[in-house]
């Protein structure tokens, strides 16, 4: 005991991380009959207070830019509406010449709050990537194990989508799609004479009622969070559902902050931070479940040094924060289409989804085909949005100025590449020696730069979206200089891979810590790479196979 507060009722599991991630696991627990206990850094929210409700950026007052002040530690991802929810208050550092953006939201149900619902499965090629290419590892999985989980988790949450058939995109089971919008059928024909796909995405997003949900009333307010619930969130979906149980207590303002270990080095609790009192407090329960989102895990690990575990708990591998990959995110081209200048406003931003993708199309027959390995995926959108950002591609003042930019109104449209890094020794984090943040833990380091493998898809997109423009009739207004700053797709993966051999990976194919059986993980700390895809959905689904390998090890009095 380190003069910390005693919980006195010990627990079946502690689910660290109410995202999604922990509130799957937190559901699945509860309702198989398991006491919980889950511990989560931020408040709750309350939909009615904190989400968007339909408030018009003219309603709010710095016009959506936020105060001034705040502005520069602002995330792309944070709003005026929702900046309270994100964290600013517990820091981190970069490594000297790396770049890293590390979002994290603080509030119950984590950044699922406000995600971008792209949702398609994993499969066999991301799988099996290494015995194709000869690069790194292959996951300790089969697409044909996980696909039921992917198939549950898809008819629990609800994703709109079509069946595509194409090779490195496993189809699943879905809702009717979002519908295209104009540009999008424009865009559609340039793809099909440039030879790529152009496809509805799998977006979690309910096109028609669905498990007591409703279904999206096409607002276009989801980055400010969902009013009715019409899409995918941890808020409206999984933690009512472990509550439901009467089995959950849930602790807000939790800050964890290390897994304590007993006499033989299993995990016997943690010990948080009530961010209120800033007091210690502890607690315990038979097994532990981290589930705190991707780097914040590792970070956890890595700060529960014990006399058995001076690197950081289940860290006999050394590979806890290694590992570090993320998609690489930028504009590979922007422009306009002149088919559909001074057409009427359509409400092209109603849903503020990924409406379309081009799913991955590189090096699926021969994976060494193109000048990188592996493939990206690109997301197309633009129309009418509620701000004209094209405003500095076009010339005049006044109202002559102001004619130009209504003419414009439907017609610009961009893109959004998601290529994945390949894991590299240099990419990693740790803990600064020399940091602590204000509760005294010590802060994690991020040590990263893009690849020449991401680099070159970087390149080769840039190409193919411009070819694609132009076929479709458009005009090309540029792309962005550079990709933006890794850590801002928020799809990072890595730092606790799974995998068979305990000398080389931290949890096994359940993600059970290779060296202490009683700590799981739950977020996308575990998968070893990223691929072309988003992993939320995947988080879900491994964690449903977690969770329920958990209960089977309780069933059986082994835990
Ligand atoms: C704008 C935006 C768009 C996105 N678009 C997509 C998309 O289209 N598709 C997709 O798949 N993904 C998308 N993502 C990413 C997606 O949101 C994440 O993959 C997912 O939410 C991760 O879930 P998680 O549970 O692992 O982590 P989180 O959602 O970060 O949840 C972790 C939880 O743990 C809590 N926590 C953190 N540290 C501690 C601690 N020390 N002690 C106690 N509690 C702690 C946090 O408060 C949080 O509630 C997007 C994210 C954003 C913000
Ligand atoms: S567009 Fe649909 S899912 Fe998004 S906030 Fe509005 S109702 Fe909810």
């Amino acid at each position: 005991m380190r003069g910390s507060r005693i919980s006195k009722k010990s627990y079946d599991v502690i689910v660290v991380g109410t995202g999604a991630g922990g509130g799957m696991a937190m559901k699945t627990l509860c309702e198989a009959g398991l006491n919980v206990v889950a511990l989560n850094s931020g408040r709750r929210l309350d939909p009615v207070k904190d989400f968007g409700n339909h408030r018009q950026r003219y309603e709010l007052k710095y016009r959506g830019f936020m105060d001034p002040k705040d502005r520069p530690k602002r995330y792309v991802c944070e709003t005026e509406i929702t900046q309270p929810l994100w964290e600013h208050e517990i820091t981190y550092t970069v490594a000297p010449g790396s770049r890293w953006v590390w979002a994290r939201c603080h509030a119950v149900g984590g950044k699922a709050n406000f995600w971008g619902r792209s949702s398609a499965r994993f499969g066999e090629i991301d799988f099996k990537a290494a015995s194709l290419d000869g690069c790194d590892v292959d996951w300790p999985v089969t697409y044909e194990e996980i696909a039921p989980y992917y198939s549950r988790v898809e008819r629990m949450i609800g994703v709109a989508s079509t069946v595509q058939n194409r090779p490195s995109n496993p189809d699943g089971d879905y809702l009717p799609p979002i519908k295209f919008r104009c540009l999008d059928y424009i865009l559609q024909k340039g793809a099909e004479k440039i030879g790529v796909p152009y496809l509805p995405d799998r977006c979690a997003q309910l096109t028609v009622a669905h498990n007591g949900h409703p279904a999206c009333h096409y607002c276009g307010g989801c980055t400010n969070g969902c009013d009715t619930g019409s899409f995918f969130s941890p808020t409206w979906f999984t933690i009512p559902a472990a509550e439901k149980t009467g089995k959950l207590e849930l602790r807000t303002n939790a800050h964890v902050k290390d897994v304590l270990v007993d006499e033989n080095e299993r995990a016997k609790g943690v010990a948080y931070i009530d961010r209120n009192t800033k007091q210690e407090v502890e607690v315990y329960a038979k097994a532990v479940v981290l589930a705190a989102s991707c780097c914040e895990t590792a970070k956890i690990m890595l700060n529960s040094k014990s006399r058995h575990w001076p690197d950081g708990i289940a860290n006999s591998s050394g590979q806890v924060g290694r590992n570090l990959s993320d998609h690489l995110y930028g504009t590979p081209a922007y422009g306009y289409l002149p088919q559909l200048l001074g057409q009427p406003s359509r409400p092209d931003n109603v849903h503020e989804s990924t409406v379309t993708w081009m799913p991955r199309w590189q090096n699926l027959t021969n994976p060494r085909e193109e000048k990188f390995i592996r493939g990206y995926s690109v997301y197309g959108g633009g129309g009418c949005d509620n701000f004209p950002y094209y405003h500095d591609q076009l010339e005049g003042f006044g109202s002559q100025f102001k004619r130009n930019i209504k003419r414009y109104y439907p017609t610009p449209i961009g893109f959004l590449i998601q290529a994945p890094s390949l894991p590299s020794k240099t990419n990693y984090l740790d803990l600064d020696p020399d940091v602590k943040d204000v509760y005294g833990i010590p802060v994690a380091r991020f040590h990263f730069q893009w690849g020449s493998n991401e680099m070159l898809m970087w390149e080769h997109c840039k190409q193919v979206c411009a070819d694609l423009v132009k076929a479709a009739g458009g005009e090309v207004w540029g792309a962005g200089d550079d990709p933006f700053p890794p850590g801002q797709s928020l799809h990072e993966t890595g730092p606790c891979r799974f995998g068979n051999d305990p000398k080389s990976f931290v949890t096994d194919r359940f993600s059970q810590c290779h060296d202490v059986p009683n700590l799981y993980v739950c977020d996308a700390s575990i998968f070893p790479f990223a691929t072309d895809k988003t992993s939320t959905i995947s988080i879900m689904a491994f964690t449903l196979r977690t969770s329920e390998y958990l209960i089977e090890k309780f069933r059986r009095g082994d835990v």
